[in-house]
């Protein structure tokens, strides 16, 4: 007969943090963190090192996870190649489409987990997967109509990293002068439905729970691409799964002008109006971009507590613009950062890339503080995803941590008094040590425990893809 001991529940887990960003006390010293199961214990700060086995030291400052809370993976593919020569985002885009062409559920699982992986070491623990490419070559289903997305879900458990699948319905090519919607051509073709009733019948086959859950790790989401992929007639449904599921609702909205016009065009109405009147906005509803917006859209976000997502270094790359960031804020709008489209993955660069980029355009320094600026990049872009209690060191969240080196280069001369100010103006990804997600180490001493080589993985990914 088998000898069993008593059961010894979850495992408990517990750090000792030099420096901790804690919520409502700022940077505090000598913080004490202890989780139980994949939620934080018991936080306390001034309790002085001491040498008690299994307490795991976390030299520099510790930050709750990061949310990257827009992310098309394999555009990863594109870095460099599109940075080549002049052009606009149109010109961006063929290239994209180039690559998405290619895909197949197993070099997308590759790439995506490529991605991920250099997401996590860049302190992620939550994705934003805005996710379009559906179907096979000519837009012909797989076996499995949902072959991609989960794959993506796959490619996120397996670099470690919690994942909202936010499948989106996309099924225009376009807005027309006229205002008629364009037929899906090409490579465009994978990615449609037919019309949002047969993209929620698909979405539902995805089958998440009661709680809109798809596995421990990812929750479902729901997202409309933008006015010029889907006709004001057809979002109603995307909206009523997204409702029917508790799960966030993401758009791209007015990421360039010519959106604006052909939805003038075609409407008589802005972007944000058109998707205000479909019933789109609200807490539970984030707008990606948010580039080219009237002081009347605007009011309408932040109005409704529409979260806006901006993705400054894909904005610069593209050429998109610079979105009205503090308007937003001013007016109610919680905000949250993207990599988008992965010119660079790294996410203290898209959190002072807020403020970086509303200097320039006003003139006015100091428009968002430090702690600001890593709410967007924790609990605000955590809550946009779905995940309520994530992305803040309290007991009762959930136990992911980001150490981030203060002994880099960059960082060399912090104190405790502008630690976070030093790492929000000035780390880079490279300076994340230590990565914890639900209590499990993902990245210790800057390397993937998960993926092996990370560099390697995504060097093959994208050979596989490039050819
Ligand atoms: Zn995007």
């Amino acid at each position: 007969m088998p000898v069993t001991g008593p059961d010894p529940g979850p495992p408990r887990r517990r750090w000792h943090a030099e420096l901790a960003w804690l919520p409502g006390s700022g940077v505090q010293r000598d913080v004490l963190i202890e989780a139980t199961g994949e939620r934080f214990a018991a936080v306390r700060a001034g309790v002085p090192p001491s040498p008690a086995p299994g307490t795991v030291r976390l030299p520099g400052l510790t930050l709750p996870g990061l949310a990257n809370a827009h992310s098309h993976a394999f555009h990863r593919a594109l870095r460099g190649i599109t940075q080549a020569g002049p052009g606009t985002f149109w010109t961006w885009r063929e290239a994209m489409y180039q690559v998405a062409e290619r895909l197949e559920p197993d070099s997308y699982l590759a790439l995506a987990r490529a991605a991920y992986a250099e997401m996590s070491l860049a302190g992620v623990t939550c994705v934003g997967e805005f996710h379009y490419l559906h179907h096979g070559p000519g837009g012909v289903p797989y076996a499995d109509p949902n072959a991609m997305g989960r794959a993506m879900v796959q490619a996120a458990a397996e670099a470690g990293l919690r994942i909202t699948l936010l499948d989106t319905c996309y099924l225009a090519g376009g807005l027309s002068p006229g205002g008629q919607s364009e037929p899906l051509a090409g490579p465009q073709l994978r990615f449609g439905d037919g019309d949002a009733r047969h993209w929620a019948d698909r979405v539902e086959a995805l089958a998440p729970d009661a709680h809109g859950m798809l596995g421990l790790h990812a929750r479902a989401g729901a997202a409309i691409h933008s006015v010029r992929a889907v006709p004001a007639g057809q979002i109603g449904p995307v909206i009523a799964w997204a409702h029917r599921h508790s799960a966030p609702l993401h758009a791209h909205l007015s990421e360039q002008q010519a959106e604006n016009e052909a939805c003038q065009e075609a409407y008589g109405a802005s972007p944000a109006e058109v998707l205000s009147r479909a019933g789109a906005l609200g807490p539970a509803s984030t707008m990606v971009h948010a580039t080219h917006l009237t002081a009347s859209d605007v009011e309408l976000l932040g109005g409704s507590r529409t979260c806006a997502c901006f993705c400054p270094t894909t904005e610069a790359d593209l050429a998109d613009g610079i979105g009205p960031a503090r308007a937003l804020a001013s007016a109610g709008s919680p905000l949250s950062v993207g990599s988008d489209s992965h010119a660079v993955v790294d996410l203290f660069a898209e959190a002072r890339g807020i403020e970086l980029t509303q200097r320039l355009a006003t003139g006015q320094r100091g428009q968002f503080s430090a702690d600001d600026l890593a709410r967007a990049a924790t609990v605000a872009g955590h809550a946009c995803l779905g995940w309520a209690g994530a992305g803040e060191i309290v007991p009762g969240a959930l136990a992911d941590l980001v150490t981030v080196a203060l002994d880099t280069p960059r960082l060399a001369g912090a104190t405790e008094a502008t630690a976070l100010e030093s790492v929000v103006f000035a780390a880079t990804a490279a300076d994340v040590r230590s990565v914890v997600v639900g209590g499990r180490d993902v990245v210790r001493d800057g390397r993937h425990l998960l993926v092996d080589d990370v560099p390697a993985a995504l060097s093959a990914a994208i050979a596989g893809v490039l050819g």
